[in-house]
């Protein structure tokens, strides 16, 4: 069977939805969807975590790996610049899981939607045949001027991101190495990844930040998909992508490229910008003083809409390969 084209088929479902949507709102195409409320916005996402496709029963923990469901769906706030509300979890649950994991599955997805101020407001279960499912939907609010789209980058924008990029994909590979010491940073990134919430509600705050995204699927996936929401081709400087010392180890004894394995590497759930060039050295001032850590430039946004481009020390190479995506990642 061809794998599924995950791009292909959501620009599918959005061009059927599209005639649908009410005018003023944001439909599909975008991390979360938009409703107009009073003088803000209503925020709104839902996230499938799917066993043996995004998470292995091994790797964790039952209460890991439903707080992980939770996080993952929460960045998708943070990628609007919202605030959360709370959660809606439906699960999907095999007959046969050991006695107490239910429970502790459940008590993972309190635990981490209460930590992340997003209370679990109800949901719905059911029995299943096949793995573990887990449908999470967001809930966000914002002000009406903060919240950033995909699709407002524009040519010459410098593309930035908040944290090193990598180390998800480090843990993913540990994890599926069978060699995962619990305390590892890279273990720790896949399975508790940190949505940037406060980092979005900021950006999002910011006139010259014009377009926002969370990276789920890779630097690799994501840029050219912001890109393309604003009708801008790209170009990444991959020897500015920030990397983690753990993950490029990971990454060489796996035989790769460091510096492409953090370009392709998935899961890490920092946000992605498109700043107005004149504008992004003060910000990038900013945001270190404010957050402790850089925001660092990783490539831009170009004029023709074709163009795809990565350079590296100052020379032209491939556009870096994805190293995971969803329905034929190396997450299986
Ligand atoms: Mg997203």
């Amino acid at each position: 069977m061809p794998p599924l084209d995950e791009d292909a088929l959501l620009r599918r479902a959005a061009r059927l939805a599209a005639g649908d949507i009410p005018a003023g709102w944001v439909g599909p195409g975008d991390d979360a969807a938009l409703v107009p409320r009073g003088d803000g916005w209503l925020v709104v996402s839902t996230d499938l975590s799917v066993e043996g496709t995004h998470f292995r029963r091994e790797w964790a923990s039952p209460r890991v790996l439903g707080g992980r469901a939770v996080r993952v769906a929460i960045s998708d706030l943070a990628a609007m610049g919202a605030d959360p509300l709370g959660v809606l979890v439906s699960a999907a649950l095999p007959a046969d899981l050991p006695e107490g994991f239910a429970e502790e599955l459940i008590a993972g997805i309190e635990e981490a939607a209460g930590t992340l101020g997003a209370p679990l407001l109800g949901g719905d279960l059911a029995g299943t045949a096949m793995g573990i499912v887990l449908d999470v939907t967001v809930l966000g609010e914002a002000p009406r001027e903060r919240v950033r789209l995909r699709s407002g980058g524009r040519s010459g924008d410098v593309l930035a991101v908040t944290g090193s990029l990598g180390l998800a994909r480090a843990g993913l590979h540990l994890l599926e190495a069978g060699r995962a010491p619990a305390e590892a940073a890279a273990v720790r990134r896949f399975l508790v990844p940190e949505p940037r919430l406060a980092e979005g509600r900021w950006l999002a705050g910011r006139p010259e930040v014009r377009a926002m995204m969370d990276l789920s699927d890779g630097l690799a996936v994501d840029a050219p998909r912001l890109a393309a929401a604003s009708g801008c081709g790209v170009v990444l400087e991959l020897d500015h992508v920030p990397r983690n010392p753990e993950a490029d180890i990971v990454a060489r004894e796996a035989g790769e490229d460091p510096v492409l394995f953090a370009a392709a590497g998935g899961e890490d759930y920092e946000l992605l910008v498109a700043v107005e060039p004149g504008a992004f050295e003060a910000l990038a001032g900013a945001f270190v003083r404010e957050f402790g850590r850089p925001l660092s430039p990783v490539g831009r946004l170009l004029e023709d809409p074709a163009r795809r481009e990565a350079v590296r020390n100052g020379v032209p190479v491939a556009f870096p390969a994805p190293g995971f995506t969803h329905f034929r990642g190396e997450g299986g």
